[in-house]
């Protein structure tokens, strides 16, 4: 393969790096990365790998443009409202670089065809907004061996991670059999444009650095984002879950088959529905927004949800006591007003209800940090 003029000036930049060279541009040329979701993270990647020449991109999606979408969707265009996301996607993809070969998925991702969709592309980019979906994308890489990008962004924050088969960690050696899925699922719900847009990037950058083979990437740890603080954390996630169900010694999950109602997103979450009123007397309940102008000296601010997701960030102040593990419950203190909030509101509703009967005082903070990111989403 030789480059024309045009070619050798468009990538002068990467031919004049080292780590990419002349030979590195040939190989980005011919590789492949598949895109699940030209969405705000798809956007942000696919833009990027197009520009940077990697010759040929897949694109999965089966929406159409919206018009909300262009707060964050920086592929599409007002003029293009209607379309099929992934027409539109091939149509700024070559305007941007000719050299690219656009491979449209014009198909929803499912159990059924995502082996096969998956299965030509050398690197695979989770691009998706919702938690099932990320379940299955994973599922498919690790039991395809494909190396992959995870990230997901909610609010002002987000997370990444790179997937190398036999390298590290899965999602599922992180998050188990789907511990905080649905709260995670409700979590879509708003989100400063931005924070998927510099989640993309960053995939795009572990793609590439995947495909030329150099570099560290983000396999053994997770990158979270605070863009609020605007800070930036790499935790060390360490090596694979020897017990994971999917990628551990003794897998239970062989086919995709075995899962199939991780897979299901079930549309509008019912966890987001608003909290009912709650009985007993040593229970108070007010919104989560209101808490720091109730907050009383003999507070103990509790975040009930996984140590993965208070890890991700939680109020200022709260300690972890996942709702799911009973011994982390017993061991609350007596002597202090317990203020409880998870994801969304409902875990905590019913640990609060349950903690007020073993005598506890106890104030549930309703809506959750869901309520509270968009609380302060608003208020931007
Ligand atoms: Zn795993």
């Amino acid at each position: 393969m030789t480059f024309s003029d045009s070619q050798a000036e468009r990538y002068s930049r990467h031919f004049v790096l080292p780590e990419v060279g002349v030979a590195g541009q040939k190989r980005l040329m011919e590789a492949r990365v598949l895109v699940i979701g030209a969405g705000a993270l798809g956007s942000a990647a696919l833009l990027y790998l197009a520009a940077a020449g990697v010759g040929n991109l897949g694109v999965a999606d089966y929406d159409r443009v919206e018009l909300s979408n262009l707060q964050r969707q920086i592929l599409h265009r007002s003029d293009r409202v209607g379309w099929e996301k992934v027409r539109s996607a091939k149509e700024t993809i070559n305007a941007l670089n000719p050299d690219v070969t656009v491979t449209c998925h014009d198909k929803k991702i499912t159990p059924d065809n995502i082996l096969e969709t998956v299965a030509p592309y050398d690197f695979v980019i989770d691009g998706t907004d919702r938690f099932a979906s990320k379940f299955l994308v994973n599922d498919a890489c690790v039991l395809s061996k494909k190396p992959y990008s995870h990230a997901g962004a909610v609010g002002f924050e987000g997370q990444t991670m790179t997937y190398v088969p036999g390298k590290g960690p899965c999602l599922r050696c992180l998050l188990g059999d789907g511990d905080g899925r649905e709260e995670l699922t409700c979590a879509s719900a708003g989100v400063l444009g931005t924070i998927p847009g510099m989640l993309g990037c960053i995939q795009a950058t572990e793609a590439v650095k995947y495909l030329l083979g150099i570099g560290q990437l983000l396999t053994g740890r997770l990158l979270r984002i605070d863009g609020r603080g605007m800070n930036f954390v790499t935790l060390n996630t360490g090596e694979a879950d020897p017990d994971c169900p999917l990628c551990g010694k003794n897998p239970s999950i062989r086919s995709l088959r075995d899962r199939l109602s991780d897979y299901k997103s079930g549309g509008e979450c019912n966890t987001c529905r608003a909290d009912g009123g709650a009985d007993g007397a040593a229970l108070k309940e007010i919104p989560i927004t209101d808490y720091p102008t109730d907050r009383g000296e003999n507070d103990l601010l509790v975040d009930l949800r996984s140590e993965m997701l208070f890890r991700f960030g939680t109020l200022p102040g709260a300690v972890n006591f996942p709702a799911d593990r009973e011994e982390a419950l017993t061991s609350l203190p007596r002597d202090k007003r317990l203020c409880l909030f998870c994801q969304t509101g409902e875990v905590s509703r019913q640990t609060a209800e349950r903690l007020a009967k073993d005598g506890y005082r106890v104030l549930h903070l309703a809506g959750g940090y869901r309520a509270y990111l968009m609380g302060n989403l608003s208020s931007f």
